[in-house]
């Protein structure tokens, strides 16, 4: 029989597994709170629960945990980069971030990424699984443990397309803002998507306060069609009407990320462009000099091209910020480490 995923049970689920095997309710909160608060890695630490029920979980359950296989820290800013090694022998990456507000991590959804983007490292090899919300989750709870750090801040901006791993994102989503639990804000937490439209509506009725950001990085769909596949699926149009959507339905204003790639899609007219694109959204632009991957031929704009986008858009009154890069001497893009492990480097 194949064991339950026991930190990938929504509460209720836990209590109703612990009463088919006739146990009382109250051991679902305690349970839960080992799992979720407690953050153990055995249910030999559960030490208020019977030697006969962690018996019983041991042998019909499966705790998930990551351990990290190689970590790197920056000497610029602290960041570090975790890789982890699932039971499957598959890996993955997550990034750890200190800011002013707070600490963030980003997290993977996948391991590896169907969506093709042409400047992403993550997409190379392309798909192997989705990964479970226990996996989500272990990636915010070993990096606070190890850190010894509370982690205030989310963002799935990892390997992978979370629309892709729809069911599991929603379930991360609600286990680790639960109350009892890590309780981390839903509005401290960002989910970005290539634009999957009916990911994006089917996210705006979950009544989720969460940041959703949208990965446009071109004006038109023509310019976007030679950088993501997932263009030739869904116009600008629809996706922006359902990123419209969300605000209504949320409040949330969207993240706009745009990675500047020279000679591509970094040029004063496609700044106007963009700029008449997005005159009307609630939301606001990230532009992220694009980190150059070694399989691809794609380079990061000039800094000059950078300040003239950015200035463009400033004056016609769109809301704009360049992302502060952090850990660019651990490798810190989307895939990179993986590649390399994968690799052998
Ligand atoms: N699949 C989701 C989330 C993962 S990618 C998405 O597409 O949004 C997270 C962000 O990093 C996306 O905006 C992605 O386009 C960007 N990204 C990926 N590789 C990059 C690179 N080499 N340089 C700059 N940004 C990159």
């Amino acid at each position: 029989m194949e064991k339950t995923d026991i930190k990938s049970l929504y509460f209720s689920e836990l209590e109703q597994m612990l009463g088919e095997m006739g146990e009382k309710p109250f051991r679902a909160g305690q349970i839960f709170g080992w799992l979720h608060q407690k953050l153990v890695t055995d249910f030999e630490q559960m030490s208020n629960l019977s030697k006969e029920l962690r018996k019983k979980l041991l042998d019909q359950c499966r705790l998930t945990v990551l351990e990290p296989s190689q970590v790197k820290v920056s000497q610029i800013d602290g960041t570090c980069k975790y890789l982890f090694r699932l039971a499957d022998g598959n890996v993955i990456e997550s990034v750890w971030m200190k800011y002013q507000h707070g600490c963030s991590v980003c997290i993977s959804s996948q391991v590896g990424c169907r969506m093709g983007c042409r400047f992403c490292a993550s997409t190379i090899d392309g798909l192997a699984r989705n990964l479970t919300a226990s996996e989500m989750l272990e990636q915010v709870y070993r990096i606070q443990e190890l850190k010894g750090e509370r982690i205030s801040h989310i963002v799935i901006m990892g390997s992978g397309e979370p629309f892709d791993n729809y069911d599991q994102v929603i379930r991360f989503l609600k286990l680790v803002s639960h109350q009892q639990g890590l309780h981390i804000s839903l509005r401290n937490i960002t989910v970005s998507t290539c634009g999957i439209v009916p990911g994006i509506r089917r996210f705006g009725e979950e009544g989720l306060p969460v940041t959703l950001a949208l990965s446009l990085h071109a004006p038109n769909d023509e310019v976007r069609r030679t950088l993501m596949p997932v263009a030739n699926r869904y116009s600008l149009r629809e996706i922006l009407a359902a990123c419209q959507e969300y605000f209504e339905k949320t409040g949330r204003r969207v993240t706009f990320e745009y990675s500047l790639v020279k000679g591509v899609n970094d040029n004063s007219g496609e700044a106007k462009a963009l700029v008449r694109l997005l005159r009307n959204m609630h939301g606001h632009v990230n532009l992220i000099p694009v980190n150059p991957v070694k399989e691809r031929d794609f380079e990061r704009s000039d800094k000059k091209a950078i300040q003239e986008f950015k200035g463009i858009l400033e004056k016609e009154g769109i809301a704009v910020t360049v992302r502060r890069e952090m850990g660019r001497d651990i490798q810190g893009a989307c895939g990179q480490l993986r590649r390399s492990f994968l690799e052998g480097g």
